[in-house]
C-alpha cells in the first residue's frame, strides 16, 4: 500500500491518504513539540522509535483482545491504519501522580494511587486542552454516554495490559493518553502509543525515558527513546 495525497500534517505526524478509502498511512516524523507547540525541536530516528515501539504496542493489545486502528508497518516509520473519525477527547490514564495532576491538585509528586485515574481532556490546543466531564463531552456532540463509558473500560484494560508488559521490561508507566476513533459503529483506539504520549521510568533509577526529557531538559532525547526501544523492540537492533 502506498501513500498518496496528504490528509493532514501535526505536530510529530503526517497523515495521508491512500488508494483505499478505508486506509491512511500515519507517518512518524522526527518532529517534537511541546507545550501547545511552543517549544519545538527536531531528533534523529525518534520517528523511527516511536512508530516501533506504537506498532509493538498495538500488536500487544490487539492480541488481548482491545480493537485498534493498527494494520501493519509499510516503513520504518510508516504505520498503515484503518481510516477513523477521531473523538476529539484525549483519555489520560493515570497510575502515579506527576505532570499536571501535581501542579493542579495536592498530590505529592511520585505517589501510587491507590486506584487509576481517568481523566478527559477536550482536544483543542487553542483551548490548551481543557478537561471534560461527561455532561461536556455530551454537550459537544463528541460522543455517548455510552461511548465514555465503553472508553473508559477499555482504557482501564489498556492500562492493565500495558503495566504488566513495561513492568517486566523494567519500566514505569505513572501516565499515558490514548485517543479513540469511530470505524464504522464502533470505538477502536487511534494514534499512537509511544514516548512521546506515555510517561515512562525507569524502575530502578526513576529516570524519565520519554518526552519530559525534551520538555523539561533532562537530558539526551534520542537516548532514552533508543533505551524504551531496546526494552520494547529489541529485534530492531539485531
Ligand atoms: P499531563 O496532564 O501531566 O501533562 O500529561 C499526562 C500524560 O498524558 C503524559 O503522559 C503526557 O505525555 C500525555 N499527554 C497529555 N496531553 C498530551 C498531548 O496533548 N500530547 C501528548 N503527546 N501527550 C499528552
Amino acid at each position: 500500500m502506498k501513500k498518496t495525497d496528504e490528509l493532514y500534517s501535526g505536530k510529530a505526524k503526517t497523515i495521508y491518504h491512500t488508494e483505499d478509502p478505508n486506509l491512511l498511512i500515519m507517518d512518524f516524523r522526527d518532529s517534537l513539540t511541546a507545550f501547545d507547540g511552543e517549544k519545538k525541536s527536531e531528533v534523529p530516528k525518534k520517528g523511527y522509535y516511536n512508530a516501533q515501539i506504537s506498532k509493538k504496542l498495538f500488536e500487544l493489545l490487539e492480541e488481548k483482545g482491545i480493537k485498534t486502528h493498527y494494520r501493519e508497518m509499510v516503513a520504518g516509520n510508516e504505520m498503515l491504519v484503518d481510516t477513523v473519525s477521531i473523538i476529539l477527547v484525549e483519555v489520560i490514564v493515570r497510575n502515579i501522580a506527576t505532570g499536571s495532576m501535581t501542579r493542579k491538585y495536592p498530590f505529592e509528586e511520585g505517589t501510587v494511587l491507590d486506584e487509576p485515574v481517568i481523566v478527559m481532556d477536550y482536544k483543542d490546543d487553542s483551548r490548551h486542552d481543557p478537561m471534560l466531564n461527561e455532561d461536556i463531552a455530551i454537550a459537544l456532540g463528541l460522543a455517548t454516554r455510552e461511548e465514555l463509558a465503553g472508553i473508559r473500560q477499555t482504557a482501564l484494560k489498556i492500562n492493565e495490559i500495558l503495566k504488566a508488559y513495561l513492568d517486566e521490561r523494567g519500566l514505569l508507566l505513572p501516565d499515558f493518553k490514548l485517543e479513540f476513533g469511530r470505524r464504522g459503529t464502533e470505538v477502536v483506539l487511534g494514534d499512537e502509543i509511544s514516548c512521546d504520549t506515555c510517561r515512562l521510568w525507569d524502575k530502578e533509577t526513576g529516570d524519565s525515558l520519554d518526552k519530559d526529557v525534551f520538555r523539561f531538559d533532562k537530558g539526551d532525547l534520542a537516548a532514552a527513546y533508543r533505551e524504551v526501544a531496546r526494552r520494547i523492540v529489541p529485534e530492531i537492533f539485531d
